[in-house]
């Protein structure tokens, strides 16, 4: 799984708690407590999915979510409000925000994971499956194993989560940076013709003789995986 979550919370030890447990289960996590830092984190790396708060310091989680469904390229991200009581959650639906699903603290870790996942699972599937498939190859996740054909590839880790997220989105140019980012982690210091490299390598794992090549180079752009891949 490499799906991205972004938690907006202000509560520090609900923040940790949910950041600890996402990352425990694959995703990738980022977190503010401002409900003013939306915009800015979405622009950086379009989250999968929100886990927002519906008390926050600044503007209230209602009205972000507000924000978020008013635009047209924020209106399609799941979101999962949190609120304190019970009868919040029905003034939060009288409000009309158009939340994708509420819980009410305290709530418990394994619930909000599942219902994460029945969301996911619903709006975007291939970030949550165990199995990735594009023509005669397969991505297990579960097993971190990748096949083409009759074929067993090896990877290396980096090598895996790379076909992992470019197949994740198939005709989706990334580029170099993003590559970066989600791939290497926002902290590594490597720089961007390591993504080449790695994908130099990936390619020739990939493809043998005449097998087609999954993953397209997208000049001055970055890379995608080719959605007609295994169709033709
Ligand atoms: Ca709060």
């Amino acid at each position: 799984m490499s799906a991205s979550v972004l938690i907006i919370e202000d509560e520090e030890p609900i923040q940790i708690l949910l950041k600890y447990n996402l990352e425990a289960e694959g995703y990738r996590v980022r977190c503010s407590a401002l409900g003013e830092d939306v915009n800015f984190l979405i622009a950086d790396e379009r989250p999968n999915l929100i886990v927002l708060d519906w008390m926050l310091p600044g503007i209230s989680g209602i009205e972000v979510c507000r924000l978020l469904r008013a635009k047209p390229e924020t209106r399609d991200i799941p979101i999962i409000m949190l609120t304190a009581r019970s009868e919040e959650i029905e003034r939060v639906r009288g409000l009309a925000t158009g939340a994708d699903d509420y819980l009410v603290k305290p709530f418990s870790v394994p619930e909000l994971l599942a219902r994460i996942k029945t969301i996911l699972r619903r709006v975007n599937p291939d970030v949550v499956e165990d199995q990735l498939k594009a023509g005669d190859l397969i991505l297990d996740r579960k097993s971190r194993r990748i096949n083409r054909g009759q074929r067993d590839i090896n990877l290396s880790p980096t090598e895996f989560r790379l076909l992992e997220q470019l197949m994740q989105n198939p005709g989706r140019v990334y580029s170099r940076g993003q590559l970066l980012d989600t791939v290497w982690g926002r902290d590594s210091y490597v720089d961007e013709r390591t993504v080449d490299v790695h994908v130099g390598r990936l390619r020739k794992s990939l493809s043998r003789g005449k097998e087609a090549d999954p993953i397209r180079t997208v000049r001055a752009t970055g890379y995608a995986f080719d959605e007609r891949f295994g169709r033709s």
